[in-house]
C-alpha cells in the first residue's frame, strides 16, 4: 500500500480522537500501516482514495456525542466543502470490544469511499450531501454499480455491495472464525429500515448479533491481534 500521507488522500486525525478514544485512534492509525492491522479490504479502500486526478481529498476523523438515550449511533460520515468528516461516538471509546471499534471504522471508511468516489469519478462538487448535485451524482454512481437506479441511500449500496467484504475482513483481522460468526456484528451497524429493504428482518440481525456475542465469549483469542497492536 502506498503511503497515503504522500499521495491522494490526506488524513487528519483530530487530537480529540487520540485523547478521548486512544484505543480506537490506535486501531485507526494501524489500519493504515504501522504495526500491521492492514487487511486486503481496508488496503483496497485506502487505495481507492488515491485520486486519479491527483486531487488532495481530506478525511478528518474525530470523536463526538452522537448517541441519544433511545438511539445508539456508532459513527457518522459527512462531507463539507470537499472534506470528508468521520465522527465516532464517544460510547465507542470505553475499552469495550475492539473488533466492534474496527468494524465501526471500516463501516465509516466505506461511507468515505462513496463520497470520495462521487467526487473523484462522478463530478460531485463535494460541498454538501444535502444538494441536488450530490443526489444526481450518487444516482450515477449507483447506476454504474448496479446498472440500474435502485436507491438514494448509501447504506443500501453498502449492504448490497460490501457486506461480504466487511464480514470477510473481520475473519481476516481476527485470523479465525466463519462468516456466520461475524455477520451479526456487521448488520448491527445498519438501521432497521435498510435491513428490511435489503431482505434482512431486524430479528434476524438481532439473532446474528447474539451469535457474535456468544462466539466472542467462547473465543477470546479473536482479539489477540488487536490487543497486541493496541493494548
Ligand atoms: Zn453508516
Amino acid at each position: 500500500m502506498k503511503d497515503i500521507g504522500d499521495s491522494g488522500t490526506k488524513i487528519n486525525t483530530s487530537p480529540t480522537l487520540k485523547t478521548t478514544c486512544p484505543e480506537l485512534a490506535c486501531i485507526w492509525e494501524n489500519m493504515q500501516g504501522g504495526k500491521g492491522l492492514i487487511t486486503t479490504f481496508v488496503c483496497d479502500l485506502f487505495k481507492s482514495f488515491e485520486d486519479p486526478n491527483d486531487w488532495k481529498n481530506v478525511i478528518d476523523i474525530r470523536a463526538g456525542n452522537l448517541s441519544t438515550d433511545d438511539k445508539k449511533i456508532f459513527g457518522k460520515t459527512d462531507i463539507q466543502d470537499g472534506i470528508v468528516y468521520i465522527e465516532i461516538d464517544k460510547s465507542n471509546c470505553g475499552g469495550q470490544d475492539k473488533l466492534e471499534m474496527f468494524e465501526t471504522l471500516q463501516h465509516e471508511l466505506i461511507h468515505a469511499k462513496i463520497f470520495n468516489d462521487c467526487m473523484n469519478l462522478f463530478g460531485f462538487d463535494g460541498k454538501t450531501q444535502n444538494s441536488l448535485n450530490y443526489l444526481n451524482v450518487f444516482k450515477k454512481l449507483v447506476v454504474s454499480e448496479y446498472g440500474t437506479n435502485t436507491t438514494t441511500d448509501q447504506h443500501k449500496l453498502m449492504l448490497d455491495k460490501y457486506l461480504n467484504e466487511m464480514v470477510n475482513n473481520l475473519i481476516e483481522i481476527t485470523g479465525k472464525g466463519e462468516y456466520d460468526d461475524y455477520i451479526g456484528l456487521v448488520l448491527n451497524g445498519f438501521p432497521e429500515d435498510i435491513l428490511w429493504q435489503c431482505g434482512y428482518s431486524p430479528n434476524y440481525a438481532v439473532d446474528k448479533f447474539h451469535n457474535y456475542n456468544v462466539y466472542k465469549h467462547n473465543n477470546s483469542d479473536i482479539f489477540n491481534k488487536l490487543n497486541t497492536v493496541c493494548p
